[in-house]
């Protein structure tokens, strides 16, 4: 009864002004809060086990009886993984009709993950990002220009919605090439812009070159940043850059930095956020379970993020606690200006360099301005490193669009380097992705 009122309570507040919305969600008792979280996670268990056929044959082999499931970790070690998505098809988690689906793109596998969702979830979504892109300072009279890809990517049609809400210019180029963007984007003088972190890094060195124009802020999504090329970009239009933190599977946003960018204030309202194996610096798998979803719900989710849950209030005054920043993937998969690469991309543009089993290793490095990759592979000293590189780039451009696009883009770096037979592999198992960029980051934001 109580949870019933706050729910009516909460659809009230988060269907007033943005600006109305912030002011009543910061008084609002974080009991409350929990109260909804539970009344919601209870309802969401029950719809998947009625109606999902993937939850439904799993709690049966499991002997899970939903009705006396009070909390998420009363689930013991079941956990929903990408793997189940790819595995029995997004149709199995279906809980009720679609309006619209998303895709992940590129992931450890060549098979993206699909997920669907309606137009009401949607517009859920968008007001929400609206309160937060309102804290952020965004105002009805701002003009906002996006670069977000609209190609099967969730946070387009996410911001797309948001900004209805708060009723700003917007204009979307799509992910067009920075040069591009920078001629054909000052017509409309815009303030706020969206894009990819790497593609923004690439903006902002056209911008240092050619002029920049005012600016209040930027806004990026989709992958991380160094605190170095956040700094580069920062300074060359003299405004803020935010990130935002999410994946296709979560709708968009769990969560987004406010003004401290210190960690990524997180939507306790639409998820239930476990980080299950925290080792002793409180990090662990991020898992998340969807509570307002319910075309596809999602019930403990392996982000495959490692992250830290921060409960401390921040200093910006904001009701919703906190993610830390990802310190890294779980697995091998890395998100850098590539793309979102795993090791399936590298034997794919390896394939016939390597017919020889050569053994190979992709490090990510990141030289203050890009992020580069440097393939090593173990040639023979008859192979020339120009010719492997060569087809190399050539089996990039045939095989995978997004990857090239970005490539012409310059927005990293990639380069074949050649290795001693025999160099790469020292007895242990080879881990195919290196991403050395998180020692830098991480160094930097002990500074
Ligand atoms: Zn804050």
């Amino acid at each position: 009864m109580l949870t019933n009122i706050i729910e009516q309570i909460e659809r009230i507040v988060l269907h007033m002004e943005p600006r109305h919305s912030v002011r009543f969600l910061n008084v609002s008792p974080p009991w409350a809060i929990e109260a909804m979280q539970r009344a919601r996670f209870r309802r969401t268990l029950r719809l998947v086990a009625e109606r999902s056929r993937f939850y439904r044959e799993q709690f049966r082999r499991r002997d899970i009886d939903v009705r006396r499931i009070e909390h998420p970790s009363e689930l013991g070690d079941f956990y929903t993984t990408g793997e189940d998505l790819r595995e029995h098809g997004a149709e199995a988690f279906l809980t009720g009709r679609a309006d619209t689906a998303f895709e992940t793109t590129g992931t450890t596998s060549p098979v993206p993950k699909r997920v669907f969702f309606s137009q009401r979830e949607l517009s859920d979504m968008g007001r929400l990002s609206a309160i937060g892109l309102y804290h952020l300072g965004i105002r009805s009279d701002d003009r906002v220009l996006s670069a977000y890809d609209c190609s099967f990517w969730v946070s387009p049609a996410v911001l797309r919605m948001g900004l209805r809400y708060l009723k700003c210019f917007h204009v979307e180029a799509g992910k067009i090439a920075p040069q591009d963007f920078y001629q054909r984007a000052r017509e409309y003088k815009p303030n706020v812009i969206f894009g990819e972190p790497s593609w923004l890094v690439r903006l902002a060195e056209l911008a240092r070159e050619g002029g920049a124009w005012p600016v209040k802020l930027l806004f990026g999504g989709g992958e991380n940043i160094t605190e170095e090329a956040r700094r580069i970009v920062e300074s060359v239009w003299g405004a803020p850059l935010y990130l935002s933190y999410g994946q296709t599977e979560s709708f968009g946003t769990l969560g987004a930095e406010c003004k401290r960018k210190d960690g990524y204030h997180r939507n306790d309202l639409f998820f239930f956020f476990e980080t299950p194996e925290t080792d002793v610096g409180g990090y662990s798998e991020l898992v998340y379970t969807t509570l307002v979803r319910d075309v596809m719900p999602l019930i403990r989710y392996r982000s495959t993020d490692l992250t830290r849950l921060i409960d401390e209030p921040c200093a910006c005054g904001l009701f919703a606690k906190r993610i830390a920043k990802v310190r890294s993937r779980t697995d091998e998969m890395v998100v850098c200006g590539m793309g979102n690469v795993g090791p399936w991309v590298f034997e794919e543009v390896l394939r016939n360099v390597n017919g020889h089993g050569a053994e190979w290793q992709a490090v990510i490095k990141h030289d203050g301005r890009r992020d580069v990759i440097e393939l090593c592979v173990e040639l023979a000293p008859s192979h020339h490193q120009g010719d492997v590189e060569r087809v190399v780039l050539d089996n990039l451009r045939k095989g995978f669009k997004d990857f090239w696009k970005n490539y012409e883009m310059k927005l990293y770096e990639f380069h074949v380097v050649p290795c001693e037979p025999g160099s790469l592999r020292n007895g242990r198992k080879l881990k195919r992705v290196v991403d050395q960029r998180q020692m830098a980051a991480l160094t930097v934001i002990q500074e």
